[in-house]
């Protein structure tokens, strides 16, 4: 029998939920492109409850306990006294989400002789150092597709945010104000701007066909060029590179995957070729874009404005300079994580624990690292390497 060890984030500081804003969620059985929505062979919770916190438990308990394994959950994930660290050594399985990662480090990976299997509920592996994964045999899956809508809608809701000046402005009137010229002083239409997409993967393309009604100028760049009929339906300007895309644009949107390739990629030297007042919004990754030369950009004017849910490390430490940098929408990282998205990626570990246990192939588009190397979408998506240096930094949050 298994130990399954399962890292989730806090419960609300109010407690646990009895109720909820609405009584159901629309039920969503294919992705776009085809791909089905998870298939797990039941399910132990209500969708549309609290699934990723700790009293959620993603819904895993009475499967995982009625097949004989042990389930242990906690949000103390970081440092060397931390819960995480305590259960890690005899897991045979880590479950973590990207929104409050369990850094699974080359130095973690060695205290964990026994670990088989590390669960990404969510997208995005790379709190997982997948060389050293790929290295010990452990597989590293995540729940492809399951929360891709859910970002792409929360980078629209920032674009528009930044663009017509939308928090400071509901900030006049929360503060009684109704100081129409200060909220209009940075204030624009999106209508004719330029907005580029770096990836347009699940996501990036997601977020094109959202802004396609905008009127809006659209740009890409990827790795992989989309289909001729796809680029003439949305009116799409491709560009080789970041770097050559990103002096066109009036508005840049991160939707590629954290990997060695990308970290550090918007540094000081590519935010200075884009327009002056050039609005940046990253849902991936935090490390994708040099924290310091985001504060820099936007104090000097460079940036008008930067939103995200993405940083690094996660939690952020309370004196991140991205809580404070002039001109900015971060919200904490919850795009991926609404109440529609947890059943889906609850689901989909159910179905990933479901395949493990019964000894059935996991799907290959769940599929980031095995066999010792990067699988399915992962070795599409990602490149060999590891992206988890500095992750000890997350110990510094204080609840
Ligand atoms: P996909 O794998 O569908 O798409 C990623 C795309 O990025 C692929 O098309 C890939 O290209 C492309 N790509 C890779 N490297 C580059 C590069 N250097 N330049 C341009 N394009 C590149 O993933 P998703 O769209 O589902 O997710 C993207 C990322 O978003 C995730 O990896 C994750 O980090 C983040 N994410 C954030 C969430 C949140 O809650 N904020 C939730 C979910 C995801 P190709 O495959 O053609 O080689």
């Amino acid at each position: 029998m298994a130990k399954i060890l399962c890292v989730l984030y806090d419960d609300p500081i109010d407690g646990y939920p009895h109720d909820y804003p609405r009584d159901t969620i629309p039920t969503i059985s294919t992705y776009p492109g085809g791909q089905t929505a998870p298939t797990p062979s039941g399910i132990d919770f209500t969708p549309g409850q609290l699934l990723g916190s700790v009293s959620g438990e993603l819904g895993l308990r009475k499967y995982l306990e009625g097949a004989g394994h042990t389930l242990v959950v906690t949000s103390d994930k970081d440092g060397p006294d931390s819960e995480f660290e305590r259960e890690l050594v005899d897991a045979d399985v880590v479950i973590s989400q990207p929104f409050w990662p369990a850094y699974l480090t080359a130095e973690r990976i060695g205290m964990a002789p026994k670990l088989k299997l590390a669960v990404t509920a969510g997208i995005g592996s790379d709190h997982v150092d997948l060389e050293a994964a790929a290295a010990h045999g452990i597989t590293v899956a995540e729940v492809t597709y399951s929360n891709s809508i859910s970002v792409s809608e929360h980078v629209l809701m920032m674009i528009l945010a930044l663009v017509r000046n939308y928090i400071p402005s509901y900030g006049w009137v929360v503060r009684g104000g109704w100081n129409i010229a200060d909220c209009a002083q940075r204030s624009y239409d999106l209508e004719g701007m330029a907005v580029g997409t770096v990836a347009a993967g699940r996501i990036g393309l997601a977020v094109l066909r959202r802004l396609k009604p905008f009127g809006v100028d659209l740009h890409y760049t990827d790795r992989h060029r989309l289909a001729a009929d796809l680029e003439s339906e949305l009116g799409l300007t491709f560009h080789e590179s970041t770097e050559s895309m990103v002096p066109f644009c009036d508005v840049v949107t991160i939707n590629a995957p954290l990997y060695p390739g990308t970290e550090g990629l918007f540094d000081d030297k590519l935010i200075g070729t884009m327009k002056r007042g050039a609005f940046l919004v990253n849902t991936a990754r935090g490390k994708i874009c040099n924290t310091d030369a985001v504060v820099r950009g936007l104090e000097s004017g460079q940036l008008a404005g930067y939103a995200g849910d993405v940083w690094f490390p996660q939690p952020a430490p309370g004196d991140h300079p991205w809580r404070t940098m002039p001109h900015h929408g971060m919200t904490p990282h919850i795009s991926g994580t609404s109440l529609s998205a947890q059943t889906r990626y609850a689901a989909g570990t159910r179905e990933i624990l479901e395949c493990f246990f019964e000894g059935r192939p996991i799907r290959d588009e769940y599929l980031i690292v095995d066999g010792g190397h990067l699988a399915g979408t992962g070795a599409h998506s990602y490149s060999e390497g590891n992206t988890t240096a500095g992750s000890e930094e997350a110990a510094r949050f204080n609840r």
